[in-house]
């Protein structure tokens, strides 16, 4: 569906719950992360690029402090009744604690949100795939309200901080920056390679001469990822803990290399600890091997192979992948043409990544979907990530 006829739905939709017209459309992307997974909340670095897919909002203020949310992707779009005060309650295990979640960030950071609103969303990413719709409903949430109510101090990045806030505080998911980052800050045809420690990004053109990242969506929606991820999130805090004993003025895993790792992992008491551990610090220079290896010598194949290796890591040491998604990698590789493929996202289903060349794409999708109906009883989705800017004002008053 094209980003006019999304709009025009959008706003009768918006016509039909609230009457009258939006203040404004807002759009913000889902993200694809092409390697350095698991990284973002270790101190490391990670390598996503927004998508053209991801949720758009049309929104406008309210008088008194009703809140009324809708989603166009909850069946048929119904009204949520909240209130402001909604912010300042527990969650209530619903898709509007995102949102909800938003306002009550930006209250904590010193811009309360005076009065309510009313908001229409829509998705075109997929929910629960590892492409990030919940910091795309995040951030879109974010630049709604900056836009409404005119919070000019709020920057961009203050978009993705907000999110992740949320998301972390409101919604307790134990999530790193990567998402909402991607989210927020995104620009066509290009990846960032971002370092976690300093916030400094580097744009690098996506310069894939006739190749393109292929999305494989196994269609396992990764229930398990919240609480899975909060205890890898535990984890790895737990060796840092053994690490610092030896080494007092570590902060984060990501600082380490590998050989400075290598020395010192034995005082880590756990062994599965140790396992994580391992790969925050290997993915981690994994990653800012593939980001030289793209943007200095233009080496693909290096950049796939070290995908591969990332896979292969998440799968053994830091076991957040699952059968679908390893049987789509395992036989993805068996294709001439795959320079590189893994899984993406939190983990526990969800997306395969894959840079595949352009001769290769129409196998690729025929073999894979074959072999995976067979196994599985279930049809992949594919998408050609076309990577998109971050979130934006589509439309206003
Ligand atoms: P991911 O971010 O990988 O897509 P999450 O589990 O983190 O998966 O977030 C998915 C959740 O976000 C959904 O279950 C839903 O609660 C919420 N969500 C995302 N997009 C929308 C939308 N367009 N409308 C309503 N809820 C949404
Ligand atoms: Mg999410």
């Amino acid at each position: 569906m094209n980003e006019q006829k999304i709009i025009e739905d959008l706003k009768a939709t918006f016509q039909e719950l609230y009457g009258g017209e939006p203040d404004g459309v807002f759009f913000a992307p889902g993200r694809v992360n092409l390697i350095g997974e698991h990284t973002d909340y270790n101190g490391g670095h990670v390598f996503p690029c927004a998508l053209s897919m991801g949720t758009y909002a049309a929104a406008r203020k309210r008088e008194d402090n009703r809140v009324r949310l809708a989603s166009m992707n909850k069946g048929k779009a119904t009204v949520e009744e909240l209130t402001l005060e909604d912010a300042n309650k527990p969650k209530k295990d619903r898709w509007t604690d995102y949102p909800i979640g938003v306002i009550a960030a930006f209250a904590a950071n010193g811009n309360e949100i005076p009065t309510g609103l009313e908001v229409v969303f829509f998705g075109n990413v997929p929910a629960g795939s590892g492409l990030s719709s919940s910091a795309s409903l995040e951030v879109v949430m974010g630049i709604v309200l900056r836009t409404l109510y005119g919070l000019d101090d709020v920057r961009q990045v203050d978009l993705a901080l907000l999110g992740q806030q949320a998301e972390c505080d409101y919604v307790g998911m134990q999530c790193g920056i990567m998402d909402q980052f991607a989210s927020a800050m995104g620009r066509k045809d290009t990846a960032m390679f971002l370092d976690v420690n300093t916030m400094e990004c580097e744009y690098a053109p996506l310069d894939l001469p006739g190749m393109k990242i292929v999305i494989t969506n196994s269609g396992v929606k990764h229930q398990l990822a919240s609480s899975e991820y909060n205890v890898r999130r535990a984890e790895c805090e737990s060796a840092l803990e053994d690490l610092k004993k030896v080494k007092p003025s570590l902060k984060s895993l990501g600082e380490l290399s590998v050989a400075e790792f290598e020395e010192i992992a034995d005082h880590i008491r756990d062994a599965v600890e140790r396992k994580r551990a391992k790969h925050a610090v290997y993915e981690n220079a994994r990653t800012v091997k593939a980001f030289n290896a793209l943007k200095e010598q233009g080496n693909i194949e290096e950049f796939g192979r070290l995908m591969n290796e990332s896979h292969d890591s998440l799968q053994n040491d830091y076991e957040v992948s699952c059968p679908e998604i390893d049987f789509l990698v395992k036989e993805g590789r068996k294709i001439e043409g795959v320079i590189g493929t893994r899984i993406t996202g939190g983990g526990f289903g969800g997306c395969t990544v894959s840079i595949v060349k352009d001769e290769a794409i129409d196998e690729f999708k025929t073999r894979l979907t074959e072999a995976y109906e067979k196994e599985f009883g279930v049809t992949p989705e594919f998408y050609v990530a076309e990577p998109g800017d971050g979130a934006k004002i589509l439309e206003k008053k």
